[in-house]
């Protein structure tokens, strides 16, 4: 047997509901596929809004005693399930390549970070700390307590299959709070086996349940709406982001929202190249472009703004497209069809505007559904591609005059998740710290993700963060307590 199937074989194939691994209401099923050949890889449970309810009951059930379980407990058993997922990384990268598509290298990058959730928040579960005080009276005491917020509804989007579910779990969990997670409908079989995971690290019953689903609507509305769920924590775009913040208003639910972006990467006259190239293709490469954090647009100073589009198209030229599972390739798949007909599309208005063609700026024939790797220099304002989310691996280079016009491109669309800037001078560097609208930056960096950085965005790229010792906060609800004075 190959090990791909044995791998695919090992893979739970149902819900994960109250600690029991059970089919979905009426058996109904769903087929998970493997974008980089069309084909049909596994079929597991597809849940129904009854089976979706199921699971909440069992996390509103599971709640008080874990809440309960001392810190220091819930914290090793993180600790546990982080070893486990680094026995297992070659398993969990593997699955994440058959599912959704990206280069092994990267799956196998993915594992290491997404498993460094686990472990990060197995040591902030026991740094939960409140305060004691006299009032400025001196008439009282003032105690401030911390206590999780409840039973949670986690929502991951297919690009990043471990780390966006972690990055949630993991908080959730060390701050004694039990959840139901929906990862996406495209790459679920990653969830399934961190549940099972987390089952062999001795999570108890009904603390982590798990819904697979083809109505995600369907399922998740009417656990949105149940006034015993207490937090909502989304990951995705941001249409639905505003979506599902509507149906959280009717209870007035603390909601956590990491949604799209738009990044500008800023190259000043006086950046280093080199560094700024290689910044360049790992800030807009890395997934197949399929990053939140993706660079969206190049915005790049005239003076070099040609010699950076010939190096950046001399490197993607290089480019190895194909499945992900094969040595060598560096572009895998687009997640499906409509991913390369939206990359298509930017391409061909940014072209029609009178945006340069250097590379690419094609589909591939099938199977699978690949884009070839795509650099457009002097691309034109108003060309779509300068707002929307690409979601693909295309990249488009402005070109600027001043630092302020810079600015003002940069700062030009509803998004502020991430920018990135490539300039040798501190004074710059520090002026783009305080003039860019994101909620992270990479100054001569390209990749900013860390377990340990508080991610998250500014304007229309969410609410709250993930990570960093703010992480565990987002399932964490404050108390203030105030007794006389004592004496
Ligand atoms: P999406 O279409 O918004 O879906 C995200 C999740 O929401 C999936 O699980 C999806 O399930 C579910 N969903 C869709 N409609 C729903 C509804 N009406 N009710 C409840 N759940 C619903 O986004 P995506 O295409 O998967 O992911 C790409 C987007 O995520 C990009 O915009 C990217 O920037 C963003 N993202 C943001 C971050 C961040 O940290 N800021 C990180 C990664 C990705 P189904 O797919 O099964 O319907």
């Amino acid at each position: 047997m190959s090990t791909e199937t044995d791998l695919l074989q090992r893979v739970p194939d149902s819900l994960f509901i109250g600690g029991r691994w059970r089919p979905a209401e009426g058996g109904r099923t769903l087929d998970v596929l493997d974008p980089a050949t069309g084909e049909r890889i596994r079929t597991i449970a597809d849940a129904s809004p009854a089976d979706g309810m199921a699971a909440l009951d069992a996390a509103v059930e599971a709640f008080p005693a874990w809440a309960a379980t001392p810190a220091r407990e819930r914290g090793e058993l993180l600790r546990r399930a982080f070893d486990l997922v680094q026995e297992r990384k070659e398993d969990f990268a593997l699955l994440m390549t058959l599912e959704m598509g990206k280069p092994l290298a990267e799956a196998r990058g993915e594992v290491a970070y997404g498993a460094e959730f686990l472990r990060w928040f197995s040591e902030e579960a026991v740094r939960v700390a409140g305060r004691y005080g006299p009032n400025p009276e001196g008439t009282g005491r003032m105690i401030v307590s911390q206590h999780p917020v409840g039973p949670c509804f986690l929502i991951t989007p297919w690009n990043f299959p471990l780390a966006m579910a972690t990055r949630k779990i993991a908080p959730a969990l060390a701050a004694g709070c039990t959840v139901v997670i929906k990862p996406a409908e495209l790459t679920p079989l990653t969830t399934l086996l961190l549940a099972s995971v987390l089952e062999e690290a001795g999570l108890p019953a009904g603390v982590l349940n798990v819904l697979t689903t083809s109505t995600s609507g369907a399922v998740s509305e009417p656990i949105i709406g149940d006034p015993r769920l207490r937090k909502l924590s989304f990951t995705g775009s941001t249409a639905v982001g505003r979506k599902l913040l509507e149906q959280a208003a009717q209870g007035v639910l603390r909601t956590s929202m990491e949604l799209g972006g738009n990044a500008p990467f800023l190259v000043f006259g006086d950046a280093d190249l080199d560094k700024a190239v290689d910044g360049a293709i790992a800030a807009k490469f890395r997934n197949i472009g399929q990053a939140c954090t993706a660079a969206n647009r190049f915005i790049v100073h005239r003076d070099v703004a040609e010699e950076f589009a010939r190096r950046v198209t001399e490197r993607v030229s290089g480019f190895t497209v194909g499945r992900g599972t094969e040595d060598g390739v560096t572009i895998g798949p687009l997640i499906n069809d409509d991913a390369v007909s939206k990359a298509d599309s930017l391409v061909r208005d940014a072209v029609e505007r009178g945006a340069t063609l250097r590379t690419g700026g094609e589909a591939v024939d099938g199977p699978g559904t690949f884009y070839r790797p795509t650099v457009l220099s002097d691309v034109k304002p108003g060309s779509e591609i300068l707002q929307a989310e690409i979601f693909g691996p295309v990249l488009a280079i402005v070109p600027f005059d001043t630092e302020d016009e810079a600015v003002r491109i940069a700062n030009d669309t509803e998004y502020g998740l991430v920018s990135y800037v490539y300039t040798e001078s501190l004074g710059r560097g520090q002026r783009m710290i305080e003039r860019l609208e994101t909620g992270m930056m990479g100054l001569n960096v390209g990749v900013v993700s860390n377990a340990a950085a508080p991610f998250g965005g500014w304007k229309q790229s969410g609410l709250g963060r993930e990570g960093g010792v703010e992480g565990i906060h987002e399932y964490l609800q404050g108390k203030y307590t105030l007794t006389p004075d004592p004496f």
